[in-house]
């Protein structure tokens, strides 16, 4: 190894699910986009940018997507920050409030880039097992730690945890700040947006990557106590101060404006994921009961790896992690209901 080799911040980096090149006939339930498009409102936002905008910064404040938050989610302008996606809120929060000798806790399962964040910046952590249903045990992180991260609904095993739950993880743990990272809470998990008053080292999570059908954007939001928003904005301030491009500050605030849709294509999502939910043990296989916009799956004979690689020959693409107790897992996004249709004639073929 060179000697400047030596001094080399090294990580091992977080694998994306692929995107492969959008072709015809590929079906794509592999990264929990959803299958619709945003509202049309947004694509007039973007377009309605005078071209001439863009010869300036942008706003820091990032408005008007930052009053539209405020008002949507019932808080003050001073309990808000915005990311480039919750994964860059996710991460300057981990660079923010995790900073002790103490382990920082989260679920041995849960989305994988928690402990990627961890060793970038040199956080120690001890991740926590879920109980052998894969549900999350509240009392298991009534200990000494440096910080905690529970994603609800859980990704990748889709299940949810009652906000009563996550209280007693708050209850127990004054001294540490908590992150909820709330990805697929409109898909029918509960918020816990309604503790931020009540504790002062909650930070909630949130994203218009799924729900919101923004993934492109990369738009994410994090709510809490105005002492928590603003040491996490002296961090984004001495990173980067205009992370947020007009394009996507437009186009979120349009996205906001579009109640009626949003809930049209949440409650589709939830529909053709409920009837999943009905057909998929008549092949055969375990459906973990999801309020995400994706579906926890695994068979009763066939190897999921083999139904992965069946299903990635008839273009249909999934997820698949291969890692201790969760490698005879499927991940499938909720498509539409065509797309649907065309994974259950797939499974049909590939579980006979
Ligand atoms: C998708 C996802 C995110 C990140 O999404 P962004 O596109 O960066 O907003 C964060 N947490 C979980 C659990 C996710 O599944």
């Amino acid at each position: 190894m060179s000697g400047w080799e030596e001094k080399v911040r090294t990580v091992v980096p977080y694998v994306p699910g692929e995107q492969p090149a959008v072709t015809k006939g590929l079906i794509k339930l592999n990264t929990n986009e959803l299958p619709y498009p945003p509202s049309s409102r947004v694509m007039e936002a973007i377009t309605g940018l005078p071209g001439e905008s863009l010869r300036l910064y942008p706003d820091i404040m990032e408005e008007p997507l930052l009053s539209r938050l405020a008002e949507r989610y019932g808080v003050s302008k001073d309990e808000i920050f915005i990311g480039v996606g919750s994964d860059d809120v996710l991460a300057m929060a981990f660079l923010t409030f995790f900073h002790s000798d103490r382990p920082v806790l989260f679920p041995d399962i849960t989305y994988s880039f928690y402990d990627v964040w961890a060793e970038l910046y040199r956080i120690p952590y001890e991740t926590v097992p879920l109980l052998p249903d894969f549900r999350i045990e509240p009392s298991d992180y009534f200990r000494e730690n440096g910080g905690i991260v529970l994603a609800n609904p859980n990704a990748p095993t889709s299940l949810s945890t009652e906000p009563s739950g996550i209280e007693d993880v708050l209850k127990a743990n004054p001294d540490s700040v908590v992150i909820v990272d709330e990805a697929y809470v409109d898909f029918g998990g509960e918020t816990v947006l309604p503790l931020v008053p009540k504790y002062e080292n909650l930070l909630v999570v949130q994203t218009f990557s799924k729900s919101r059908a923004l993934a492109g954007m990369r738009i994410g939001f994090a709510i809490g106590n105005k002492k928590l928003i603003g040491y996490l904005n002296d961090v984004k301030f001495s990173v980067n101060s205009y992370t947020m491009n007009r394009t996507a500050v437009a186009a979120g605030a349009a996205a906001l404006s579009d109640e009626e849709y949003f809930k049209k294509t949440v409650n589709k999502v939830i529909e053709t994921r409920e009837r999943a939910k009905e057909i998929l043990p008549g092949m055969g296989f375990r459906v973990l009961d999801s309020k995400t916009n994706f579906l926890f799956v695994s068979h009763e004979h066939i190897v999921a790896a083999d139904i992965y690689r069946a299903l990635r020959e008839k273009q249909i693409y999934v997820r698949h992690f291969a890692k201790p107790r969760i490698d005879n897992y499927l991940r499938i996004s909720v498509g539409t209901d065509e797309e649907m249709q065309a994974l259950y004639a797939a499974l049909h073929e590939i579980t006979g």
